[in-house]
């Protein structure tokens, strides 16, 4: 059990007179700052239940607005939030408002955990954030120029805000930094990574690391004795081999661009195309990183839409092209699915996560179509059935397909405690 409360002795001038002998149920906020927006959950220490969560968009914008709460008391307010500084007090404002009856002093949240998208080969778990840890994310730039910066602001406005709340980082490529170096090594000259760090890190560690630990717990067997391959199929995805409760390979790379094809992105593409288009086309490598990056994938193919819903809808509607894209994407899985359970040499499990993992019985089925004779036997019925953790195998299935919900913020949290 964790420390439940905290007996307030002190008066503390700068967060106002806080009640003598006052029994307070500590908070850990969430926060996942992006260039222009902003996420965060307030979780409650003791229950780890998710009290308050909201969403910060169009930071810097004309327009920006803050969008908060649960269920029915879910609100949006419009606000000038210049940047992250504005929009973090925007945030810890309206925690603090008595008519939200969520926190009644900055003292009452425990410590700050923040998602940060790169922590290079520095960070192989989570740190509680100093100036070192800074320096370490702040090097990771050039790794994630898009992530990093942002996470950083986020990082310094709390830090300016709550000066002596314990913040953590918690990194999206920790969990796959187990991998060896057959597996984090791109076949190109050596020297490029021991000068510039070129190599594979693999992200969505932290949904690959708490899909993996609640399969164990769900199959009742210790993670140590488990060979798992892990799917985060969202509208970003990657797929992991995870041994013995360690990624030992997973499909992104330096950059989240690699492995299976995804909304916007390509995916594994043959890299001579990048020279092939910079040519016929005259464009910039800009140019073509960004098509590859926002024009591809279940869009580029389809011509609809990134967002798996509307593809499926217009497939069923006879529109060729969504129907194409969606056999790419399924067939883009269970390629990586089969090199895995090769390179595991079979698999205990496969799971499913993120929100076609979970929510797409269509993909799921395009994916597991045939692989009964290797073991991979999929339950149509199951495979139907919404709901949280559970099987879609068949009962006789040797290698047992699971769909398992992510919860990024949930296993933040868990860390935090655990660095507390
Ligand atoms: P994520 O990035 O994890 O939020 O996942 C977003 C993707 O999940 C989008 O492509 C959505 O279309 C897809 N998705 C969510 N719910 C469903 C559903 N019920 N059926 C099919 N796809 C879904």
């Amino acid at each position: 059990m964790f420390v439940l409360v905290q007996v307030q002795l002190l008066f503390q001038p700068e967060h106002g007179v806080r009640p003598n002998l006052k029994e307070v149920i500590l908070k850990i906020l969430v926060i996942n700052s992006g260039s222009s927006s902003l996420k965060y959950q307030l979780f409650d220490q003791d229950s780890l239940e998710v009290v308050d969560k909201g969403l910060v968009e169009k930071i810097g914008l004309a327009d920006s607005f803050l969008k908060r709460g649960i269920g029915d008391n879910e609100r949006e307010l419009k606000l000038p939030l210049p940047d992250h500084f504005a929009a973090i007090q925007a945030v810890l404002d309206n925690l603090l408002d008595p008519a939200n009856g969520l926190i009644s002093s900055l003292d009452d949240i425990a410590a700050i955990g923040h998602r940060v998208v790169h922590g290079g080969e520095y960070f192989s778990a989570s740190a509680v954030i100093n100036d070192e840890v800074i320096r370490c994310i702040e090097e990771c730039i050039p790794l994630a120029p898009l992530h990093n910066p942002p996470a950083l602001t986020g990082i310094h406005a709390c830090s300016q805000l709550i000066p002596n709340t314990v913040q953590v980082a918690v990194f999206d490529t920790s969990f796959h930094q187990s991998m060896a170096p057959v597996s984090y090594l791109y076949p190109l000259p050596y020297e490029l990574y021991s000068t510039l760090k070129l190599r594979r890190y693999g992200f969505h560690g932290t949904s690959h690391r708490y899909v993996s630990q609640r399969a164990a717990e769900f199959l009742g067997k210790p993670a140590a004795d488990l060979k798992l391959i892990t799917c985060h199929i969202g509208n970003g995805c990657s797929v992991a081999a995870v041994k013995g409760g360690k990624s030992v390979d997973t499909s992104m790379g330096l950059t989240p661009l690699e492995g299976m094809m995804m909304g916007t992105r390509c995916g594994s593409i043959d890299p001579a195309i990048i020279n092939f288009l910079m040519r016929s086309l005259s464009i910039s490598s800009d140019e073509v990183d960004n098509l590859m990056n926002k024009k591809s994938g279940l869009l580029g193919i389809s011509g609809i839409s990134n967002d798996l819903r509307d593809v499926i809808a217009a497939a069923d509607d006879g529109n060729e092209r969504s129907q194409l894209a969606m056999e790419m994407y399924a067939l883009s899985a269970k390629r990586i699915i089969g090199q895995y359970f090769f390179e595991l040499d079979g698999a205990d499990a496969v799971v499913m996560t993120a929100g076609v993992g979970e929510n797409s019985h269509e993909l799921r089925g395009m994916i597991f179509d045939g692989l009964a004779p290797l073991g991979l036997k999929l339950d149509a019925e199951l495979n139907l059935k919404r709901g949280g953790e559970r099987y879609i195998s068949t009962d006789d299935s040797p290698v047992k397909l699971l769909v398992i919900p992510t919860n990024e913020e949930l296993m933040i949290v868990k860390d935090v405690i655990s660095l507390l």
